[in-house]
């Protein structure tokens, strides 16, 4: 039987829609096509566990990415639901973020189910939720079991992200008295939110990451105001705060509080950072595996953070350019799609050939 083709397999997931929230059809399609190439997929409301189970018990490799995307939008120059083919490059909303990932994943499981693995597990966990509020990779960890390394499904270009910046979203919120514009005294709610924006920037934070720098805080939304002759009693803004392992979550809190005289609270504080130490086999399995490929620090979340909370190593490694995510005419290049299904399947070959081996010592 030859091997069922990457831009087929991709084309078939991009045609169908998945965005977070509304994951039934996506889910279902997805399960059909890993039934169809005799993976015996694990279906659950939260997602696709696929297993390749080794001849011994051994080491585990997880790989995981997720199938929801962010809506289409607009100004596409192609329908971004019909997988359009231009150029050796395959057009739709999630080709790159992060259905080429999925593609890969489904596709590395047959590869190794059809030549065997002679010891320890691999697993691909195909999540839904991620574009959303509540990711589906934590329930999915817990169906799964321990796991020894794993690799996020996301585009970067076959570069490897060995850090990633944590997320953290404060709310800063002034109070003042309601009054007449004309008779203020000058220290109304929304100008002591304005003093505390503009000293956000210099608050102290010392300590730098060596991969990822410094932690940034980016005002992202500001709302006060009632009429235009009123002093509005009280104004908020929305902090959106960029994080490294060189900081907890409760230092940066306790530090903004002292910095500011607005009342701080924690709306967000899920996506804890992540790295992992270039010495880790894992690592070193991959950059032996792509020869070209680069070790990097990247800003964006990812499900990797539940990895971390678990303190299961990880690396984000995935195929396509992470610029077209979530932009009109996403898209990914069919040689870049079958590059990452071919690393894909070396690192999971030589992962689990290195752990076991060294298990056997
Ligand atoms: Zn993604």
């Amino acid at each position: 039987l030859a091997d069922p083709h990457p831009q087929k397999l991709l084309s078939e997931l991009v045609s169908v829609q998945g965005v977070t929230g509304q994951e039934e059809n996506i889910l279902s399609a997805a399960a059909r096509i890993c039934d169809s190439l005799g993976l015996t997929p694990q279906v659950t409301p939260d997602g696709i566990i696929l297993h390749v189970k080794g001849q011994k018990p051994g080491a585990t490799l997880l790989f995981c990415s997720h199938l929801d995307t962010v809506p289409a939008g607009e100004g596409w120059t192609v329908a971004p639901y019909e997988a359009t083919i231009r150029d050796d490059m395959l057009f739709g909303r999630g080709a790159v973020d992060a259905k080429a990932s999925c593609a890969a994943i489904i596709l590395t499981a047959y590869r190794l189910k059809k030549e065997g693995l002679l010891q320890g597990q691999w697993v691909g966990a195909l999540s839904i939720g991620e574009e959303g509020n509540a990711p589906s990779l934590p329930r999915l960890l817990d169906k799964i079991g321990p796991v020894d390394a794993a690799v996020v499904g996301e585009p970067t270009q076959m570069d490897i992200a060995t850090a990633q910046r944590g997320l953290m979203v404060l709310e800063l919120e002034t109070r003042g008295k309601q009054e007449h514009a004309a008779r203020s005294k000058g220290v109304g709610a929304p100008l002591l939110l304005a003093q505390d924006i503009s000293h956000l920037s210099q608050i102290p934070f010392p300590r730098y990451h060596n991969l990822l720098g410094r932690i940034r805080l980016t005002p992202t939304r500001i709302n006060s105001g009632i009429a235009d002759n009123l002093v509005p009693p009280t104004a908020t803004a929305m902090v959106d705060v960029r994080t490294t392992p060189v900081y907890t979550n409760d230092e940066i809190l306790s530090t903004v509080r002292a910095a500011v005289t607005a009342k701080v609270s924690v709306i967000a504080d899920a996506w804890v950072p992540c790295e992992v130490s270039h010495e880790h086999p894992l690592v070193k399995t991959a950059l032996t595996a792509l020869t070209d490929a680069k070790l990097f620090a990247s800003d964006a979340a990812s499900d990797w953070t539940f990895l971390q909370k678990q303190n299961i190593p990880a690396i984000k490694l995935g195929p396509g350019n992470c610029l077209f995510s979530h932009t009109a005419d996403e898209r990914i290049s069919i040689s870049e799609l079958t590059d990452g299904l071919d690393g894909y399947t070396q690192i999971s070959r030589q992962y689990l050939r290195y752990a076991n081996s060294r298990s056997l010592e």
